[in-house]
């Protein structure tokens, strides 16, 4: 069996350091019954929404030794992605998830990753391995807690007390034998309920877990097709993702910037205004978004998030561009969406002509 030397563990935490990492940690495999339990629940309560790869990772996340041979353990990473914010968030202007402003994440740590595991195996030749960045088949806030990357909020995210909650988390499933770095008892937010109460959409449930039906990131990433009208009524200017429940977290309060070049924001203040948003094309959206994550959600979607955002803007100079959509869509749930948001801006119109005849 491969073994790592003291001195060896203490090279691939540097190791990971300077690939960037804010945190390298170490979890045992074991997975307790009452954690999958719980996850279980949440899965037959249907609060996955359309995302039924969850389900089919089941088998996979309750038993990690079907994905690496006699994996003993799991390293856990985390990475600060919080890029400085240049773009203003206000009706006018689509909201992008601070993830998803620079280069797509799924590459640049699964790199970073890699890299770390040519490490591990230069040190440890005989030793299995595999890496996984978000939407693997592991339960990753759970490793990431067990190892002591950080705590679990109110809104479902792992918080670290020393970077707070924008971070991507990696793990590194081996059969090495590795020194479990620790548990935390840290609980991030004993009496506070500051993201419950901000959530536009109530999607925060209790026990930490998200319905992720009613939430605006799942809403305008991960579902296809039309939204029911309230809701998208809820969902204000955000065009990829919402940050809501972390932007007003007490832990991210500090502003920790990132200094990874690939995550700096690509765009400008100009180019997040809904009017220029609107009128970008298929190709446009193609090209613009070459090699970000949100190039992921197609254009029917993000023209349908966009339009959406206009219709809650309440500013009627975006009528004549809805119209001229709504003539030219080939798509059911653009067209749909197209018809609420007018509908939304002439009401207001109707209220602000009648406000001010009195
Ligand atoms: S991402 Fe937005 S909609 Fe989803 S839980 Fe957080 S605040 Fe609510
Ligand atoms: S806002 Fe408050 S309740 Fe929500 S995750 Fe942060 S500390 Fe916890």
């Amino acid at each position: 069996m491969a073994h790592l030397r003291n001195n060896n563990f203490e090279h691939l935490r540097n190791k990971a350091f300077e690939l960037g990492f804010s945190s390298f940690a170490v979890a045992g495999i074991q997975l307790p019954d009452r954690y999958a339990a719980k996850y279980r629940a949440w899965l037959d309560g249907h609060y996955n929404g359309t995302m039924d790869y969850l389900n089919t990772h089941l088998p996979l996340k309750e038993n990690p030794r079907l994905l690496v041979e006699n994996a003993m353990n799991v390293i856990c990473v985390s990475f600060l992605y919080r890029c400085e914010d240049p773009l203003p968030n206000d009706p006018d202007h689509g909201y992008f998830s601070l993830y998803a402003r620079g280069r797509d994440y799924h590459k640049v740590i699964k790199q970073k990753l890699n890299r770390l595991a040519e490490e591990i195996q230069t040190i440890a030749t005989d030793c299995s391995l595999r890496v996984f960045v978000d939407s693997g088949p592991v339960f990753e806030k759970y490793y990431a807690h067990e190892a002591g990357l950080g705590g679990t909020g109110r809104n479902s995210l792992v918080i670290s007390n020393t970077c707070g909650s924008f971070i991507f988390l990696g793990e590194i499933i081996t059969n090495l034998p590795l020194p479990i770095t620790g548990k935390t008892d840290f609980d991030p937010c004993k009496s506070c309920e500051r993201c419950i109460s901000i959530c536009p959409t109530g999607a925060i449930m209790d026990n930490r877990q998200l319905n992720a039906n009613l939430c605006i990131a799942y809403l305008t990433i991960e579902y296809k097709g039309i939204i029911p009208h309230a809701l998208a009524a809820r969902m204000g200017n955000h065009v990829y993702g919402c940050d809501e429940c972390q932007l007003c977290c007490p832990w991210n309060r500090k502003k920790r910037y990132s200094q990874e070049p690939d995550f700096k924001c690509r765009y400008t203040a100009d180019f997040t205004k809904l009017e220029n948003l609107l009128k970008l094309g298929e190709s446009d959206f193609l090209r613009t978004f070459e090699g970000s994550p949100i190039r992921r959600i197609g254009y029917e979607s993000f023209l349908r998030n966009t339009i959406i955002a206009a219709g809650n803007s309440a500013n009627t100079q975006y009528l004549p561009v809805l119209e001229d959509i709504a003539t030219r869509t080939q798509s059911e749930t653009v067209r749909q969406h197209t018809v609420w948001a007018m509908e939304d801006l002439n009401r207001n119109k109707t209220k602000v002509c009648s406000q001010t005849d009195k």
